[in-house]
Formats: structure tokens, sequence, C-alpha cells
């Protein structure tokens, strides 16, 4: 398992307008570049991960280092990885303490974009680190919940794969009963080498979803059903 917090993940004022989706950008630019100066320096994202084994038992599930997961988009996206990236991302406790420390509701509002932009921003940049490290091409990356078929309840074998006790004290990221993590700017996920990339949002019929990250394409069905 290896821990990872030296990767930076600067976060630009144009990204979080974007995603913020508004008409009016100068109105709010002013206030989002100071709060960034912030986030920047307060904010200290870290990954935790694990190389695993992959193998294979039927149709509809795949075996990760001695955990298997039900899922048959991600037996699919894993039949040609000898090796998959088991991972954790969070934002942490210096997020929540810096969004916590401002009153205004509106510089909260603008801080949870921000948390949002700069852990997406995480998650690319580990994904670029992997692709470096590991000399692979191309990677790609699912994670539980985001689609019907691989269901929020596998967090807890991804957890368990990773160890609970070994994600608390390495990253301070617990998992709560209902199959949500805390801190609340926090993802899970697999990540695998592939030949063409792939993302959950192509199979995500969700119309006006602002973390939209490709178009859906339902005649992917076909592929992997
Ligand atoms: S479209 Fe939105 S909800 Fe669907 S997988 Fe992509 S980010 Fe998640």
């Amino acid at each position: 398992m290896k821990l990872l917090t030296h990767i930076p993940c600067p976060v630009e004022t144009a990204t979080v307008l974007s995603r913020m989706n508004t008409t009016s950008r100068e109105k709010h630019t002013a206030a989002i570049e100071k709060l960034l100066i912030q986030a920047n320096e307060k904010i200290k994202p870290a990954m935790l991960y694990k190389r695993c084994p992959v193998c294979f038992k039927d149709e509809s599930s795949v075996i990760v280092n001695d955990v298997e997961f039900n899922s048959r988009i991600l037996k699919v996206n894993l039949e040609n990885a000898k090796n998959a990236f088991v991972y954790i991302i969070t934002c942490g406790q210096t997020y929540e303490d810096f969004l916590h420390s401002l009153d205004d509701m509106l510089d909260r509002y603008y801080v949870n974009e921000i948390g949002n932009v700069m852990l997406s921003e995480a998650q690319a940049q580990f994904l670029r680190y992997l692709e470096k490290t590991y000399a692979l091409e191309c990677i790609s990356k699912m994670t539980p919940g985001s689609l019907e078929d691989w269901p929020l309840s596998e967090q807890k074998k991804l957890f368990a794969l990773l160890t609970e006790e070994a994600i608390h004290e390495k990253i301070g990221v617990t998992l709560e009963e209902n199959m949500l993590m805390t801190p609340v700017k926090t993802l899970s996920g697999i990540a695998f080498p592939t030949a063409s990339p792939f993302e959950n949002c192509q199979m995500c019929p969700q119309i006006s979803c602002p973390g939209r990250k490709a178009p859906y394409d339902d005649s992917l069905k076909k592929t992997y059903f």
C-alpha cells in the first residue's frame, strides 16, 4: 500500500466558474480568486492506493487481490489487466477545517465548488502518476456507486481490501454505515490499464449532471452486456 501526499493539485478560477455554470462570471471572480489562494495553500489532498493482481470467477464478477467485486462492467473493463489499482483520494480534514473557518454562506458555497474541482484534479493527477510510475499507456477508473451495475454497497469491499484501520490511520477517511465516506471530499475507486479510455459517465443516463466528463453512449451496452 502506498501513500501519496506530495502531488500538487492546483485549482484555477476558470475551472471553478465553469463548474458553477453561471452566466455572470465577473460577479464571482474576485471572491473565488481570493479564496483559491488560501485553498491552494491550506488544502492538502492525500492518496492511498494498492497495486493488486486481478483474476476472474464468472461473467459478472472479478477478483481483485482476493476480494470479489460484483460488477459486469468492472469485470469487462479488467479483462485485459493483470493488475489494478485500488485507491482512495481525499481533500481530508484540511478541507473541512478551511470550510468551517468561513462565516459567509456564499464563501462556503465557493469553497464547496473549489473542493469539488480540487478532488477531481487530485484524481486526474493520481491517474497520471500511475501511468508514469508503471509505464502504462492509458489508464481509466471506476467508482462504486456511480453506476447501477456497481452499487455503493461494494464500497465495503474496497475498504476491506485496503483495511479500514489503515485508511483511517493514514488519510483520516472513514466509511459510514450508509456507505458514504467522511471527510466529505473523498473519492474511492479502482483504476486499470486499458486500450480505450472508459468513463462511468458514458454509461450513466443522468442528463443534467454538472460533473459529467463524457457524453452518454447508449451503444456501449452492447459491448458490456
Ligand atoms: S454523469 Fe454525473 S452522476 Fe453520472 S457517472 Fe458521470 S459524474 Fe456520475
